[in-house]
């Protein structure tokens, strides 16, 4: 038996050694055999640097180097590629994640549970902003995408070799992770932990990267929103019907006068407006079609250190 740990690092020269210094005693202490992929996520900074003198003296780390900065869900699904183990857990580099829940982990899929979830009991340690657009955005994707997400639960779990083998058999190029993981079903079991703060450095998932992430989620997941304009323009042409036989029979009934620019006026933008949106969003899911349709690989290897 074989455990694998997968973690995509990103600038992360600060968390490297703590890191690891926190993760492996964790896995000794299992008696299982285990791995730690570490995906190199094209950093700019010396992390490739620490985590080849951390594999001098570590057996167990097999470095993955991408040939530049691909996104974390691109270098999860290297780390995933490049896994062995007969159960493969991703993890983040900065010990938000914390490493001892892993035995809690292994118990939960001796149990027979293919999937073991870490959700966060709480999310004290976020931003009031970050809570309420997180709870938000749970409500909005799980309304209207025939998938479930599981709530406040990141990437942090344990997989069975048979869940990555799905995973890995899904041919998007897109990978919205979150999503595919909940795609790929399973049993599954749930874990409660209490995340702490980032070890050192800083978070590089800004507020502009989480909104791109979110419509990644929500395109990828549903097609309410462009199902929506049918509804919408049938509804609004029905008012537009009714209105135009109030008009008619008004004029016959009272004839002719001219007030009323600002109302056209008001209603032609406000119509444009929708339009675009409309246009908007179906330019957003043919971008996606046409990023899809080029089959460029996910992610690019420079080299892969065993
Ligand atoms: N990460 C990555 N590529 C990126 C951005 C982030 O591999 O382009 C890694 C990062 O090194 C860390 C994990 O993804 O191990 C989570 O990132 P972060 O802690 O910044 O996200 P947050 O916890 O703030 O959501
Ligand atoms: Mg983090």
């Amino acid at each position: 038996m074989l455990i694998s740990i997968v973690c995509p690092f990103y600038n992360e020269e600060s968390t490297v050694s703590s890191f690891l210094a926190r993760l492996e005693p964790v896995l000794e202490a299992t008696g299982e055999r285990f791995e730690i992929v570490c995906v190199n996520d094209g950093s700019t900074d010396h992390t490739m640097e620490r985590l080849l003198s951390e594999k001098e003296t570590r057996r167990t780390i097999r470095i993955v180097e991408l040939s530049r900065n691909f996104g974390k869900e691109a270098a999860l699904t290297a780390g995933l590629d490049a896994a062995k183990g007969d159960v493969v857990i991703p993890i983040d580099a900065d010990l938000q994640d914390p490493p001892e829940l892993i035995p809690r982990f292994l118990e939960r899929w001796r149990d027979g549970y293919e999937v073991v979830l870490g959700r966060r009991a709480d999310r004290s340690t976020d931003g009031a902003l970050k809570r309420i657009t997180a709870q938000l955005y749970y409500r909005v994707h799980n309304a209207i995408s025939d998938l479930e997400i599981p709530r406040n639960v990141g990437d942090f779990r344990l997989m069975d070799r048979r869940v990555v083998d799905a995973l890995r058999s899904l041919p998007e190029h897109r990978r919205f992770m979150k999503g595919l993981f909940a795609w790929v079903g399973f049993r599954t079991a749930t874990v409660e932990y209490d995340r702490g703060p980032r070890v050192a450095g800083a978070s590089k998932f800004g507020g502009w990267r989480l909104w791109n992430f979110a419509l990644e989620g929500i395109t990828a997941f549903s097609t309410v929103p462009l199902r929506i304009w049918l509804y919408l323009g049938f509804f609004v042409s029905l008012l537009a019907f009714g209105y135009a036989a109030f008009i008619v029979a008004r004029t016959l009934i009272f004839g002719v006068d001219l007030p009323g620019y600002a109302s056209l006026l008001t209603v032609v933008l406000m119509f444009g407006g929708l339009q675009m949106m409309g246009l908007g969003i179906l330019g957003e899911y043919l971008g996606r079609i046409h990023i899809e349709t080029k089959q460029r690989p996910v992610y690019i290897i420079r080299r892969v250190h065993d």
